[in-house]
């Protein structure tokens, strides 16, 4: 990475200064298009983005992400890696409109279970070309999209998304995470990853570790769960003593204000006792996606898409006794640590 763009967020409107970020939403999908469910095969490349999806997204989500305005979110990580993401240029437009900066990410995909999802058949479990490319392969991919620009445009990932499906990662999950590690070492951007099962924290964690990354460069997904789990939660403590960063996601409130996150609201207090509240940031995983059916916003996180995580989240959170400091510093103090290359 070249020394001027050391403490600078690269965005896909260019490098900013962390504090213009104010505060961030961690875990985010704009633009997640992986299965044509009518010609029935997995998207293998970016293309433009259609009238169609361009209407979509300029009514349903840029009114919405313009508002995240007034609640002092000005940036958004989309947690999209190739090749689900929208054609580059089209985060400048969505940027330019909604106010909102996008860090986009490279990387690569989980290995989704057969039968889950849109995965019917062995090909289709995940991008072919992490099956068929080496780590060496790999690891030029991610670079390239770090340091000159996405399907040859100037817009640059500033972020590596990783995914592992189960607590052992599959071969070619290990060949991702690998590959990621050496991009993440030779630009300094930071890694945020899919890790949903408990356990898998640290498998993530200790290949991190064994390719020499630098453990506070890692931010480790969807770990609501993790960190509710008394005997896990133990475990992220000694990962957060090492550095590690923690994203509890799909934080939806329901109709009843949201009560059954009541025991994440007080594992983020034992975090914070434990003085570790600067390894705690949050998102929401609100998706415009066809993970689930045809390209649509998602059914697994309440409306509105985004401004969710601040008319509903953060409010229920404080009224179950979040503190406005440990909010300030999740949502702000941390990602603006975390999102600037180091
Ligand atoms: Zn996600």
């Amino acid at each position: 990475m070249l020394a001027q763009e050391k403490g600078k967020v690269i965005t896909a409107g260019g490098l900013l200064e962390s504090a213009e970020l104010g505060r961030v939403m961690m875990h985010e999908h704009l633009y997640c298009d992986i299965y044509d469910w009518a010609a029935q095969r997995l998207i293998t490349e970016e293309q433009p983005i259609t009238p169609e999806r361009r209407e979509l997204l300029m009514t349903a989500a840029v009114p919405p992400l313009k508002e995240c305005n007034q609640h002092g979110c000005h940036a958004l990580v989309d947690a999209t890696p190739a090749p689900w993401r929208a054609w580059p240029t089209f985060y400048q437009e969505i940027s330019r409109a909604a106010n909102m900066h996008i860090i986009l990410c490279t990387g690569f995909y989980r290995e989704v279970e057969l039968s889950s999802y849109w995965a019917k058949t062995p090909a289709t479990q995940i991008w072919p070309f992490v099956r068929e490319a080496t780590v060496e392969q790999l690891a030029e991919f991610c670079e390239r999209e770090i340091m000159e620009g996405l399907c040859g445009t100037a817009v640059r990932a500033g972020a590596i998304k990783l995914g592992s499906s189960q607590s052992v990662m599959t071969a070619a999950e290990e060949k991702a995470f690998r590959a990621g590690a050496r991009a993440q070492k030779a630009t300094g951007v930071h890694i945020t990853t899919h890790c949903t099962r408990l356990g898998a924290e640290t498998s993530q964690l200790e290949l991190f570790d064994r390719e020499g990354v630098d453990l506070s460069r890692v931010v480790i997904g969807h770990t609501a769960w993790h960190l509710t789990d008394a005997n896990c939660r133990k475990v992220c403590l000694g990962w957060m003593k090492r550095g590690a960063n923690f994203l509890p996601t799909n934080l939806g409130i329901s109709e009843d204000g949201g009560k059954a996150w009541q025991p994440l609201v007080d594992a983020i207090h034992a975090v914070f006792d434990a003085g570790l509240g600067s390894c705690l940031v949050l998102g929401l995983d609100w998706a415009f996606t066809s993970e689930s059916g045809p390209f649509a916003p998602c059914g697994f996180v309440p409306p509105p898409p985004f401004l969710h995580l601040f008319t509903h989240t953060l409010p229920a959170f404080r009224a179950m006794g979040l503190t406005s400091s440990e909010e300030e510093i999740m949502m702000q103090v941390n990602p603006q640590r975390i999102l600037p290359v180091q």
